[in-house]
């Protein structure tokens, strides 16, 4: 075992053809065609052949395999690897790759042996520790710059805790080469198999293992090699599950460089090597890296908290701006979260990482990010460091993170780059994946809901608690969180119940669980006077499991707009507005504030863009009514469309000529009365002016003349960001006037209008989202 450990990964790499035949466990072993089909299965995302390649009886999920590449690191393919546990078999399947920072990568599946020969098991998943907890690392990392190398040991600090299985199956990048493993001086016989190493079970609680390991890093941008800088930031340390753990790191740099590792300084020494500076982080966080560059440091005392500027391209104004950015970043959060967990904070730029990394005693900063991206990073000193988080779960502390950016952008005005907001997040959509199920950083979809949506749902929160109960709660949060674990969604969750009681709870399902978002309406409108007061009640409504949300509802009147806010907890939320003019009109959330469902993404139904549309237009006359309403409706569809809808092929038909796929199929001109128009009922539901022989309405309102006709546009039911106008006349005459639109304003929807075009109303279009509700003149 000693001789095959000093043989070095060359050697482990090929345990499987050499060793084990050597002890005459072939049996024991899968094909290498086996192996390459898995791999290529999963190279082409041919999930069917994975399953087809799944005992009898296990139903493996592979949804990894269909994830589009991630937003950065080299897009490498996966490798299929046999791993081997000579302890306790059978043994392991690994899919393993690169690890991108924050994202996820290797899978590991148990084995099961058929008739057929092997067939994969079910997958351990990386949340399942198999009862081996990292407790604390003792870490050398040395830079060969020139060589594009780097070489560690690690003497790393397991607890073995409870777990059926109870293995030590240690998870690392796999673009490192363990080449020895000792424990307590004595060599120990290990397996590696790409990102995951097999260690003998140890038989006490508490063990400690000294790796050596090293990795050549070739053109990545996450863990890089340039000529005057370096860093290693994903996953260049043994891990299960990704759970915290403290460390020591002694990093060597070339001389003239500097290096920096997480936590407080333990002082320099220089050797033949280079420079070793060491470091030491008392708080067990989840994610480590270490950088060394050729930085200019500048450092500021900011309160009692050291912080420095690293930067590769010096300036005394830049890092002036990157000092104060997270000095006054780290007083505020210190002040109002809990106190700062170091002496010292640094800002340290890069030119090849794509991002800025949290790194939680500084920051590695990508040069266009500074300072913009420094509130969030320190941020992260709370959210990540002094309450970890995986990244196996969910993203919490991103939603924690951009929400405290933002949070300190509004409280002291001094900006971070808080770049998400419900008009924004409602353009560019919600991937259809849960606040629960994104965890994955690197992927876009998971990436708009954890910081996008995550931080909406905390400002929406601290809308309806208040600012000063908000951080009340975050205070609980990370006062109750136990050193050492990790955190989830439901200990915030616990957190809020316990600051603001237990209502609070009911705040979270929809908003975590769900993937659609509220979709909030108007309803039951009406305004009356109570002396020389006007009353606007009404009710905001949404379907049924309520999300709470505060949306504000806007009055307009006489003298100006007067807005309320409404925290909205049940499917109909009662409201009543005082005001001390009358009313005109009632806005839902008019600026989109609120996170709530869009109506459908069409186009603004407007007299403009119905008649400017280039979608064909089907005219439907009215037969229904007297033989002259016919013959108006006929000669409008005839004679009128074509000169008012000048940019759309148009076709005609009656309406007892249209079937349901016509209505589908095109933009549609309705052309006669409601009760003239043969067309199923859900059709002549939707039409909101209502006529009689002396005039016609809307609503409440009523207009008297025979000489009086409608426009009303709306969206289509059906037909996707289709549009429907509907035209009508108090009399056949009145309708022929369809043509007089010039006087329009034809950024309205709803017109009524006299004669030769004279417009008596003219307002926004009924859309059915029914955020908008005029009231009665
Ligand atoms: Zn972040």
């Amino acid at each position: 075992l000693n001789n095959r450990a000093a043989r070095g990964f060359t050697a482990a790499a090929l345990f499987c053809l050499l060793l084990i035949p050597a002890t005459g466990r072939a049996q024991d072993t899968p094909t290498r065609a086996w192996l390459s089909r898995l791999e290529a299965a999963a190279n082409k995302m041919d999930i069917a052949v994975l399953k087809a390649n799944s005992a009898p009886g296990v139903e493996p999920s592979f949804q990894w395999a269909s994830m589009p590449p991630g937003m950065m690191g080299p897009k490498l393919p996966w490798k299929v690897k046999w791993l081997e546990v000579p302890d306790n078999g059978p043994a392991f399947v690994a899919f393993t790759k690169y690890h991108p920072c924050e994202s996820s990568a290797d899978h590991l599946y148990r084995t099961v042996r058929t008739e057929e020969g092997f067939r994969l098991g079910e997958e351990i998943p990386e949340t399942d520790t198999l009862g081996t907890r990292v407790r604390h690392h003792k870490l050398t990392v040395r830079f060969d710059v020139p060589a594009q190398q780097v070489y560690l040991t690690d003497r790393v600090t397991v607890e073995m805790q409870p777990h059926q299985e109870q293995r030590c199956i240690l998870r690392i990048n796999e673009v490192y080469k363990v080449t020895a493993v000792t424990s307590e001086g004595k060599p120990v016989p290990y397996r590696q198999a790409g990102g995951f190493l097999w260690l003998p079970t140890p038989q006490s609680v508490h063990a400690t293992f000294d790796l050596a390991y090293h990795g050549g890093i070739k053109g990545g941008a996450e863990d890089y090699f340039r000529p005057n800088q370096a860093a290693l930031t994903s996953y260049w340390y043994p891990h299960t599950g990704r759970l915290p753990a403290t460390c020591e790191v002694k990093v060597t740099a070339p001389k003239g460089w500097t290096g920096i590792a997480q936590g407080e300084p333990q002082g320099k020494s220089v050797t033949p090597q280079g420079v070793t500076s060491s470091w030491k982080n008392d708080l067990p966080v989840c994610y480590f890296t270490v950088a060394i560059g050729k930085y200019t440091v500048t450092t500021q005392k900011v309160g009692n908290v050291s912080v420095s500027a690293y930067l590769l391209h010096p300036s005394k104004a830049r890092a002036q701006q990157a000092i104060s950015s997270a000095g006054n970043a780290i007083q505020w959060f210190s002040k109002n979260l809990s106190k700062y967990p170091y002496s010292r904070y640094a800002v340290v730029e890069t030119d090849v990482f794509p991002a800025a990394l949290e790194c939680y005693s500084f920051t590695l900063a990508g040069r266009s990010l500074i300072p913009m991206a420094i509130v969030h990073e320190v941020a992260h000193t709370w959210w990540g460091g002094v309450v970890p988080n995986t990244y196996t779960r969910t993203l919490w502390n991103e939603s924690f993170a951009e929400y405290s950016d933002g949070l300190y952008g509004r409280m002291t005005r001094q900006g971070g780059m808080h770049e998400f907001n419900t008009q924004m997040m409602s353009t560019v959509g919600f991937p259809p994946v849960s606040l629960m199920e994104a965890n994955d950083a690197m992927n876009m979809g998971h990436s708009l809901i954890g910081y996008g949506k995550g931080s909406l749902v905390l400002e929406n929160l601290e809308r309806m608690l208040g600012t000063p109960k908000m951080l009340a709660c975050m205070r609980t949060f990370i006062a109750r969180h136990k050193p050492g674990e990790d955190a989830e969604w439901r200990d915030f969750i616990d957190a809020v119940e316990e600051t603001a009681g237990k209502e609070w709870r009911h705040f979270f399902p929809a908003w975590l669980n769900r993937t659609d978002q509220p979709a909030l309406r108007l309803s039951d409108v009406k305004s009356s006077r109570e002396g020389d007061k006007f009353v606007v009640t009404g009710t905001v409504v949404q379907n049924d499991p309520a999300f709470w949300v505060q949306v504000p509802v806007v009055v307009n009147t006489a003298a100006g707009e007067k807005r309320t806010e409404i925290a909205v907890k049940s499917t109909s939320q009662p409201f009543r507005i005082e005001l001390t003019s009358k009313p005109s009109e009632v806005l839902l959330d008019p600026k989109r504030e609120a996170l709530r469902a869009s109506s459908k993404g069409g186009p603004q139904p407007t007299l403009l863009s119905f008649v400017t549309a280039s979608d064909p237009v089907l005219a439907v006359y009215a037969t229904g009514g007297s033989a002259q309403e016919t013959a108006a409706a006929k000669a409008v569809a005839t004679e009128q469309a074509k000169e008012v809808l000048s940019f759309a092929k148009i076709s005609v038909k009656a309406d007892d000529d249209c079937t349901e796929a016509d209505l589908a199929g095109s933009n549609l001109l309705l052309i006669g009365r409601p009760e003239s128009l043969r067309l199923p009922a859900n059709w002549r539901d939707l039409l909101p002016v209502t006529f009689s022989d002396q005039g016609l309405g809307v609503g409440s309102r009523q207009w008297k003349g025979a000489d009086l006709w409608s426009i009303a546009v709306f969206p289509h039911p059906s037909r996707e960001k289709g549009l429907v106008a509907h035209v009508a006349g108090a009399s056949p005459e009145a309708l022929r006037n369809f043509r007089h639109q010039r006087d329009l304003d034809s950024l309205k929807g709803l017109f009524v209008v006299k004669g030769a075009g004279k417009a008596l109303l003219q307002e926004p279009a009924r859309t059915n989202d029914a955020t908008v509700v005029v009231l009665q003149p």
